[in-house]
């Protein structure tokens, strides 16, 4: 990066770290975003005089309430709740909501901010938000879950809409939380719209909107190696998660020919040198989806795989790495040692899984890196689906949303190509922030001082 280019990055960094104390996910969200943007927008004045970067990473608002619950014990509990609506500039406020204990507003404002992007990206009308509360799902009754999500939306339902704000699913919150968060959205509101997506099949979600973030991230990874005339037949693949993002994200892979290799949680890693397959994928959707089991039990019940207590995959040797549990999983060292082992690709399907020093180790060996904002991006486009089918009052078949699904991926990919193409080699990184941001930024223009 040339000097003066380095020197605006710092100086505007200084400014938004000392406006936002302690947010330190935040800063390394509108860190990778300002580099990449900051050479554009010295090249274009108009955007350097309407203040766009400080403008963009300021929320419209934050929401901050108490949700108060009662346990099975009859004891009363409380914990905080957030909604960060960031940008409407293109659309009504769009993002997921997340439930786990490591919530705060920095990380709420980490995910709203790169949902601004994502969404630009997707080509569909939405804008960025996030929300959730660090209320932990994990080892609470069904009766629990559903008196938090109750209480939690008496204060939500203010503020959200079908042409306001859309929520949907994300750590924690999966098709059970987002029913009961619909069910008490509906009663309040004495309406019946989509102002909630990942919604079960029969009160108006769409079909595939559960696989969405993982296939999508799958076909994203498929583009970017078809560009090279490879494909992931016979690679192998290792995997983080064991969520909604990770167990589709395995699927699809086994579909396209890959030979997934490992699935994980917060208690570790399993690894399968004979690969998961569809049967042993069917038994761990049952174990995480149903049980609420751990990954651990797959080592017990198929006796050559291996479990690793407190590991992360990336050791693993594979071709493909696709980190689709949470941020900051992979850093400079895991980074490393997956170069050394020969991967040749990796797509984000969690957000910002990658430290910022793992994501330079990844672009300067010039392998294939997919940045979340583009490889995950299918979810949300799902997402915005389901609304349209809401707001027609229909729905499509699976292979019609499949059908969208890949092409909107497809889309993404040569959106990242136009903008981030220099000489032979595409920078994945900075052709979806600057694609992303272009969009907005001509909305936000045109609006005035707003
Ligand atoms: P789930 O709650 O379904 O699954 C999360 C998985 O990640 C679980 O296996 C969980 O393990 C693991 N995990 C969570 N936190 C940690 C941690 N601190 N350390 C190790 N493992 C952890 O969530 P999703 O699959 O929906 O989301 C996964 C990622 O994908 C997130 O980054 C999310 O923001 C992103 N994403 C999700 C979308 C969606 O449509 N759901 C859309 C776009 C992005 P354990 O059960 O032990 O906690």
């Amino acid at each position: 990066m040339l000097k003066f280019v380095r020197e605006e990055v710092e100086s505007f960094m200084q400014g938004l770290v000392k406006r936002n104390p302690g947010e330190d996910e935040f800063h390394q969200a509108v860190r990778e975003v300002t580099e990449s943007l900051m050479p554009f927008i010295l090249q274009h004045p108009r955007y350097k005089q309407a203040q766009l970067l400080e403008r963009l990473t300021e929320p419209d608002r934050i929401i901050i309430f108490r949700v108060t619950w009662e346990d099975d014990e009859g004891n009363f509990r409380a914990n905080r709740a957030w909604r960060v609506q960031f940008n409407n500039s293109i659309g009504p406020y769009k993002g997921g909501l997340r439930f786990h204990p490591s919530v705060t507003q920095s990380v709420l404002k980490f995910l709203g901010f790169e949902q601004i992007f994502k969404n630009s990206l997707t080509g569909l009308p939405m804008g960025g938000a996030k929300g959730g509360s660090n209320f932990n799902p994990k080892g609470k009754s069904e009766h629990e879950v559903m008196r938090f999500c109750h209480s939690m939306m008496i204060e939500l339902h203010r503020h959200i809409g079908e042409n306001t704000d859309i929520p949907a699913g994300d750590i924690g919150v999966g098709g059970r939380e987002i029913s009961y968060l619909f069910g008490q959205y509906k009663r309040l509101s004495n309406t019946f719209v989509g102002t909630l997506t990942g919604k079960g099949l029969s009160f108006g979600g769409s079909l595939v909107r559960t696989e969405a973030t993982g296939y999508g991230c799958v076909y994203f990874c498929e583009n970017m190696l078809n560009r090279l005339d490879d494909s992931i037949k016979g690679k192998s693949v290792c995997i983080s998660g064991s969520g909604n993002v990770a167990i589709y994200a395995a699927e699809m892979a086994g579909k396209l020919g890959g030979k997934v290799l490992t699935l994980s949680d917060s208690g570790g890693v399993i690894h399968d040198p004979d690969g998961i397959d569809e049967e042993k994928l069917a038994y761990v959707k049952e174990l995480k989806e149903k049980q609420r089991g751990r990954i651990s039990e797959y080592a017990e019940k198929y006796r050559k795989a291996t479990f690793h207590a407190d590991r992360r995959p990336w050791h693993i040797p594979c071709d493909v790495a696709l980190p689709c549990a949470t941020q900051n999983e992979i850093d400079q060292q895991d980074a490393e040692t997956l170069l050394k082992n020969g991967c040749i690709a990796v797509a984000e399907g969690a957000n910002m899984p990658s430290t910022l020093e793992a994501m330079k180790a990844f672009r300067e060996a010039n392998i294939l890196f997919g940045p979340a904002k583009a490889a995950n991006a299918g979810g949300v486009a799902v997402s915005g689906l389901e609304q349209s089918q809401n707001s027609l009052r229909l729905q499509w078949t699976h292979e019609e949303v499949n059908t969208k699904l890949k092409s909107i991926m497809k889309e993404i990919h040569e959106k990242c190509v136009h903008y981030g193409t220099k000489g032979d080699h595409v920078d994945y990184v900075d052709g979806a922030n600057l694609a992303g941001f272009v969009k907005i930024a001509e909305s936000m223009l045109a609006y005035g001082a707003v």
